[in-house]
């Protein structure tokens, strides 16, 4: 593979500002990320959920804010490595080699890591042929509402996530049932008011201990986490809503200061290797907030700061994207 000038780990949101920042820098860059869709947590996470806190968007669904994220990120035609897990970085004489779970080598000059929380997955409910379900009924979130029309919906879960599904997939279901282990939810008190008011049912102190249907989810065991009774529940799919494992891994093992999951930088975003930067939700200094709008913030320093360690002659200030000629000023 060609050595790029910076190689970003992560295609979240602060992972595709930088490729576009490293772009408008007349940097090469390469993406690598271990989904199979950019986007980080806007696209995997909350798709549907609307986001509030972006500047110049008084309120911007997530899966559009990705994707005009996308369209800005890639406008200077990075390199995109999708659904590889970076897994092993090596110093070299000009940079870094780093390896892929594919077990591909991408050299690069400096690495921007913008990884989040890790790569991540969903948790499982743990029961027999779960994973031959998924797909078939079965998932762990929702990608497009339009595919719970007219459709029989157990969600399964108690937090932010379940019960922000219920409101959304009930306009479009034809019923949506709520599952969860206790009578108490980790959502917020509005959200819970909500669903309530919604006709949405609920099933509580029950968990889920078989699936059934041939191919396809056709309905469910619930137990009673209490009496230990059992009944079968018809429904067409399932939404895990129980929570996502997510784990820097690898990241782990290559030598980086890391303080609780989390790579400790400096003012500059500088990690204690160096060439390599950490931003977005995967770092930590004094006064982090985990949050997009600072992310970016932080993406734009490392890009900066990157792309003068690579042409010791250029500017750290990048100018005004305004008089820029690549944007026909
Ligand atoms: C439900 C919910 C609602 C939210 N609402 C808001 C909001 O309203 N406003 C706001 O500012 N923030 C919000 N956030 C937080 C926001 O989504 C995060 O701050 C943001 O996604 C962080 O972006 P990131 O690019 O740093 O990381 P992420 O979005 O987590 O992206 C990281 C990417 O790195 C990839 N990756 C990880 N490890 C590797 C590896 N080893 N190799 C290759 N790829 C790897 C992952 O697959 C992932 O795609 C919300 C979060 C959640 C869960």
């Amino acid at each position: 593979m060609e050595r790029v000038d910076v190689t970003i780990i992560g295609g979240g949101p602060v992972g595709l500002f930088a490729a576009f920042y490293a772009g408008m820098r007349g940097m090469s860059v390469r993406i690598i990320d271990s989904l199979p869709e950019l986007g980080g947590q806007l696209t995997a996470l909350y798709p549907e959920k609307y986001v509030y806190d972006m500047p110049g968007f008084p309120g911007v669904l997530a899966k559009d804010l990705a994707s005009a994220l996308v369209q800005q990120g890639t406008q200077f035609g990075p390199e995109t490595v999708l659904d590889v897990c970076a897994e092993a970085l090596a110093q070299d004489a000009e940079g870094y080699t780093l390896t892929g779970a594919n077990g591909r080598a991408y050299p690069t000059r400096t690495i921007v890591i913008s990884a989040g929380a890790g790569a991540f997955s969903p948790t499982k409910i743990g029961v027999e042929r779960e994973e031959s379900y998924v797909g078939h009924g079965l998932s762990y979130g929702v990608k497009s509402k339009a595919d719970f029309a007219g459709k029989d919906v157990l969600i399964i879960g108690g937090g932010d996530s379940a019960f922000d599904w219920a409101l959304n997939l009930h306009p479009v279901a034809k019923k949506v049932s709520l599952v969860h282990r206790r009578d108490q939810f980790r959502a917020h008190e509005e959200t819970i008011r909500d669903v309530q008011t919604l006709g949405v049912e609920f099933k509580l102190w029950k968990v889920v201990k078989e699936l059934h249907g041939e191919g396809h989810i056709a309905g469910v065991t619930l137990e009673d986490t209490q009496t230990k009774e059992t009944e079968r529940v018809d429904c067409d799919a399932v939404v895990v809503n129980i929570g996502f494992k997510s784990s820097l891994g690898p990241i782990k093992e290559w030598g980086l200061n890391i303080e609780k999951n989390q790579i400790v930088v400096d003012h500059l975003c500088q990690t204690n290797l160096p060439g390599v930067f950490a931003v977005g939700d995967v770092c930590t200094f004094e006064g982090k907030l985990k949050l997009i709008a600072t992310g970016v913030g932080e993406a734009v320093t490392a890009v900066c700061v990157a792309k003068t360690i690579i042409d010791p002659a250029a500017k750290l200030f990048p100018g005004h994207s305004s008089d820029m000629d690549q944007f026909g000023s």
